[in-house]
């Protein structure tokens, strides 16, 4: 048989379902990590850990920094601790989200104009 023309090989993978599915260990507990969406505004990455039991979490990375919904982050470490809890360790050591506020984020700099004296 005759391919048609301009078909690329890679192209026999078109239309096919992938399924996967990220899991997490931290401290020997097992999650399910769910990307979330992100809507402009809102959060710049997000992930639900979903640990089996019902617990769910959802970690998200803004422009201030990593943020956790559980309660080791709202009452221990929001404001206080830069490293955050161990859900935001754990994604930022898997590279999943980045520490810190986002250094992309820079303040327009200041033209330089060569005024006439
Ligand atoms: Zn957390």
């Amino acid at each position: 048989m005759i391919h048609d023309r301009g078909q690329a090989v890679g192209s026999q993978t078109r239309g096919r379902t992938v399924l996967s599915h990220l899991y997490l260990t931290i401290n020997k507990s097992l999650y399910l990590v769910q990307p979330l969406a992100c809507g402009p505004g809102a959060a710049l990455r997000a992930f639900r850990l979903n640990k089996g039991d019902g617990t769910l979490y959802d970690v998200a990375q803004t422009n201030f920094g990593a943020e956790c919904d559980c309660p080791d982050f709202i009452f221990r470490r929001a404001g206080l601790d830069p490293l955050g809890c161990k859900h935001v360790q754990a994604l930022v050591g898997q590279g999943l989200i980045e520490a810190g506020a986002a250094a992309s984020v820079r303040p327009e700099q200041g033209r330089r104009t060569v005024g006439s004296r």
